[in-house]
């Protein structure tokens, strides 16, 4: 190896970035740096919050739902000191209200295997029961390699496979909306087949969804910053790359504001900024180059939108509610998710008189609540006001003996960078952690890790990424022993 140890830069410090930070710098005292290059002042990238004006707090930007099965995120979260702030659901349950306005409790007792996961679909009383029977199915058609249903989309697979209607539109849509940020017949097949390997139909037994208890910037972002400074990485926010500097085969630089960085012979870069941030970072010489095109073209956004909610008295509502077929796809309650206590309960009235336990389960008091549309192009145009009548309307809907609930305040949080689109056809163009260049890695939720883009997708990414690095610094290390004066030449 060169004299000086190799310096590790990291482009973008979201979850990948992070990921991939945290596997280079285990050890103490291994002869390397490593550098965190992040263009916002702060890290989390997409797993976001926000302080909010209107009561103080800190919010999320946008509902984050993490499942059983995130492994890698699990495992980022325990270094990072904040998986006991995941809660899970035992038994996973929720509500689902469809377009007449019938709410179902869909209960799943997970922990009994797969006999709970059948047991819960055949008793949810949303669906006829040839419905209930049809899912059931799902299981057996699941092929073995996702990649080979890619170039069809995930409704045409569900119908292919015995689903009905009515299964369709009343469960399926919102699974696959929720978990893919894209509608049934947008997205690609082998998405929908990889979340329910990895989920309901996962071979250790099914798996069930959990939420964060802490804002994600206290559970990622702000811990992320603590671990990796106490461990000597360089963190650089408010750091934009803007071009990486190209030579043949190598990266050999690049432009950090109005500085230029150039990297030794045994630097190496991982990045990790989405698709559409990709294509700017490359001279014009390189747009020619095949895998930037495959990006160039995932680089379309499906957007997510949330309509935070604040009313004056709390509303008895679920914890969260699905709903099929309509403009909304979830009500959150936000203030039961996170344990906040009720400041505004009047002095004559306890929290009691705000929570009941229905005939099909329990409703909790909240005042903060959040409406989410995911796969959000359409209601993104919709205007500010339109938004939060429709939201408000939808909490109302489900808590019908409260008309006059009065809403003190709303905010409209328009991600229209949420996720990339994978379509139909799509699979092959997500890049591997390899890159065309010698000295470049790439990670970040559109790396081709199977999974939709997620915050699985993107931590196994850069954990990915990060392995490839810490092979490639092996290699070198092994082939420099060996050519060490001394110990003779090579046979
Ligand atoms: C509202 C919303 C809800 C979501 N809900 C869920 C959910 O329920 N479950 C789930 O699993 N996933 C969910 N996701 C998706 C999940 O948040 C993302 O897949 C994941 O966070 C992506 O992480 P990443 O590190 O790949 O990318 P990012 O988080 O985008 O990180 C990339 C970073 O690179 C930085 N950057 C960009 N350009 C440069 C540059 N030139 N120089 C330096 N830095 C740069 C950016 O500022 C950013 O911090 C949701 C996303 C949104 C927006």
């Amino acid at each position: 190896m060169a004299d000086s140890p190799p310096v590790l830069y990291i482009v973008g410090g979201g979850l990948s970035g992070i990921s991939a930070a945290e596997v280079l710098s285990r050890g103490e005292g291994r002869p390397r740096k490593v550098v965190l290059l992040e263009a916002r002042p702060r890290l989390g990238g997409r797993t976001s919050s926000y302080r909010e004006s209107h009561d103080g707090q800190v919010h999320d930007t946008g509902q984050h739902l993490f499942m059983d099965a995130y492994v890698a995120t699990r495992s980022l979260l325990k270094v990072l000191g904040t998986e006991s702030r995941l809660t899970f659901l035992d038994p996973l349950s929720l509500y689902m209200m469809d377009r007449k306005e019938k709410l179902s409790f869909l209960e799943l007792p997970l922990h009994n295997g797969q006999l709970g996961l059948l047991s819960g679909i055949l008793m949810f009383p949303g669906l006829s029961f040839l419905s209930r029977l049809s899912m059931l199915k799902i299981a057996r058609a699941l092929p073995e390699r996702e990649s080979s249903v890619d170039h069809m989309d995930a409704r045409t697979f569900l119908r292919n496979n015995g689903q009905t209607a009515e299964a369709i539109d009343k469960f399926w849509e919102l699974l696959i909306v929720s978990a893919t940020n894209l509608p049934s017949d947008q997205v690609s097949a082998s998405l929908l087949v990889s979340v329910l390997r990895e989920s309901l139909f996962s071979a250790g037994g099914p798996k069930t969804l959990g939420y964060n208890t802490v804002p994600l910037s206290e559970l990622i972002g702000d811990p992320a910053m603590k671990l990796l400074t106490r461990r000597g990485v360089d963190i650089r926010c408010r750091t934009p790359v803007s071009r990486f500097l190209v030579h043949q085969n190598r990266l050999t630089g690049m432009q950090i504001g109005k500085d230029t960085r150039m990297l030794g012979p045994d630097d190496h870069v991982i990045v990790t900024v989405p698709p559409w941030s990709f294509e700017e970072l490359f001279p014009s010489t390189e747009m020619n180059n095949p895998m930037i095109q495959n990006i160039v073209r995932l680089s379309k956004p499906s957007p997510i939108l949330s309509v935070h909610l604040w009313f004056q008295e709390p509303v008895a509502v679920p914890m969260m509610t699905g709903f099929s077929e309509h403009d909304m796809h979830w009500v959150f309650n936000r203030d039961y998710m996170m344990g906040r206590a009720l400041p505004a309960i009047l002095p004559d009235k306890k929290l009691a008189d705000f929570s009941y336990s229905g005939p099909l389960g329990d409703f909790y008091p909240g005042r903060m609540l959040s409406c989410v549309v995911s796969g959000a192009r359409e209601s993104l145009e919709e205007d500010d006001d339109e938004l939060i009548e429709k939201a408000r309307k939808t909490v109302l809907r489900l808590s019908p003996g409260s008309p006059d609930k009065k809403l003190v305040f709303a905010r409209v949080i328009r991600e229209r960078f949420a996720t990339p689109i994978f379509s139909p056809g799509q699979g092959m163009w997500r890049p591997l952690a390899h890159s065309f260049l010698d000295n470049l890695w790439i990670a970040g939720d559109m790396q081709d890790t199977g999974l939709p883009a997620t915050m699985e997708g993107a931590v196994r990414a850069g954990f990915q990424a990060a392995f490839e690095v810490e092979k490639r610094l092996e290699r070198r290390l092994r082939e420099d022993r060996k050519y060490q004066p001394g110990r003779g030449e090579p046979s």
